[in-house]
């Protein structure tokens, strides 16, 4: 922009002596409202003092095949800075950007996997941010670097979703552990409903898919509000800090800054669960009623153990913020006793008797339900009654 051309010889240059660094912006949990971990962006620092940003040189190093060297000497950087980071918050989880060619050799992979196993690292606490996919996605031998850091357990997130490449398509077929919703279409929801709809229902999908939920670019305390009702996890942007060095990061995360921690979306969340999960016995029962194979219904087998279906996953762990109010403890006992009845009833739908006999058990599965949806509903209530969580107590 503006200066002269950079070749290839600059940026080799640059990286001989050390001038590329990472700058960390801070990712925000919607649950807690505390600092969970930063993602690391890198910037070119020249002798001369400017600081040249990643849009000026990463397309350009990606396109003569030179990224691969700056990502392999930027990851042992970034072991260094998470080891400091960790030093002062240690369950920080710090992401990284790659390039999927990064991934089209084993060198990246095998450094990742060298830190994980010399315990440099936990694997938990390392992400890749993954862009620009579709070249590569009928490269098998990728796909299979990617397998492989899941399995040593490394996050993978989908940066960028809803823009290029970051599609559906790409997430069916790659192994991501996370979508991070782009800014682009953060920013537009605030003035269009259809784009409100797509961010919403983006969070949704990723949760049913048991995927993390990032969304950047969040610059106004009511769009930071609109995500959190929507059920949103983990938040990032200007409103919390613009990519920071790593020094006044420490010192930001030792300020213990907290934002709003209503989780109200989450309730919300649960409550769909919770329905899917009463459809799904409700389906099922009705299908093994009239194909006594029960093919088509093991695909979508709802849990039957009262912590492991989704709804009960929520319950025991992030749910559990809500213990003391009365509306959250008092669905324990119905949930239980439905998954007994959901339980009951299948097995009923399977020794394939009469319909008529299943009737008053999904009633009564009915009722039960409704108890749990009356309580959460009142939880939820109870929580967007709540003064606006960003103004001075
Ligand atoms: P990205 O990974 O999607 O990173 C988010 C970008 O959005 C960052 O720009 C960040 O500064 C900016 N951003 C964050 N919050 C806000 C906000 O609230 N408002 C606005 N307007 N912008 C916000 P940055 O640092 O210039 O990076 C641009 C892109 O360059 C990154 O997009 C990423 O694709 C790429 N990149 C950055 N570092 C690396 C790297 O080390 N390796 C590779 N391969 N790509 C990188
Ligand atoms: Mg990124
Ligand atoms: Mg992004």
């Amino acid at each position: 922009m503006g200066g002269p051309e950079i070749t290839l010889t600059d940026l080799a240059t640059a990286l001989v002596n050390k001038e590329f660094v990472y700058y960390y912006q801070p990712k925000v949990s919607m649950i807690t409202g505390e600092v969970c971990g930063a993602e690391a962006l890198i910037r070119w620092h020249k002798p001369d003092g400017s600081i040249i940003p990643p849009y000026q040189f990463i397309p350009l190093a990606e396109s003569i095949g030179f990224i691969s060297e700056i990502t392999l000497a930027m990851f042992e950087k970034l072991i260094v800075d998470v080891t400091i980071i960790h030093d002062v918050s240690p369950n920080l989880s710090i992401s990284f950007n790659a390039s999927a060619k990064d991934f089209c050799d084993s060198r990246l992979t095998d450094k990742i996997r060298e830190a994980v196993e010399n315990q440099s690292v936990e694997p938990k606490k390392i992400e890749v941010e993954l862009t620009e996919t579709v070249m590569m996605e009928e490269d098998e031998s990728i796909k299979g670097h990617l397998l492989l850091l899941n399995e040593l357990g490394v996050s993978l997130a989908m940066d960028d979703f809803g823009t290029g490449f970051s599609t559906i398509d790409t997430l069916s077929k790659w192994p991501f552990t996370t979508l991070k919703i782009d800014q682009g279409v953060v920013d537009r929801m605030q003035s269009s409903d259809k784009d409100l709809t797509i961010v919403q229902s983006s969070i949704r999908m990723a949760h049913q898919l048991g995927l993390e939920i990032v969304a950047e670019g969040i610059e106004t305390e009511e769009v930071y509000l609109i995500l959190q009702n929507a059920g949103c996890k983990i938040a990032q942007g200007y409103l919390f800090s613009k990519p920071i060095p790593l020094m006044d990061f420490l010192k930001y995360i030792k300020s213990g800054t907290h934002w709003p921690s209503l989780p109200a979306g989450m309730v919300h969340m649960a409550q769909l669960d919770h329905i899917q999960w009463r459809k799904e016995i409700i389906d099922g029962a009705c299908f093994l009623c009239t194909d006594k194979s029960g093919r088509r219904f093991v695909r979508g087998n709802p849990n039957l153990e009262p912590q492991q279906c989704m709804f009960g996953k929520w319950y025991y762990s992030a749910g559990r913020t809500f213990k003391g109010v009365e509306a959250y403890d008092l669905i324990e006992q119905p949930h239980n006793r439905l998954h007994e009845l959901g339980r009951k009833i299948l097995e009923r739908a399977r020794q394939n008797g009469p319909k008529d006999e299943l009737v008053p058990m999904i009633r009564e599965l009915t009722s039960i339900s409704n108890e749990v949806i009356s309580l959460l509903q009142r939880l939820e209530g109870e929580m967007v009654m709540t003064s606006n969580p960003f103004e001075p107590q």
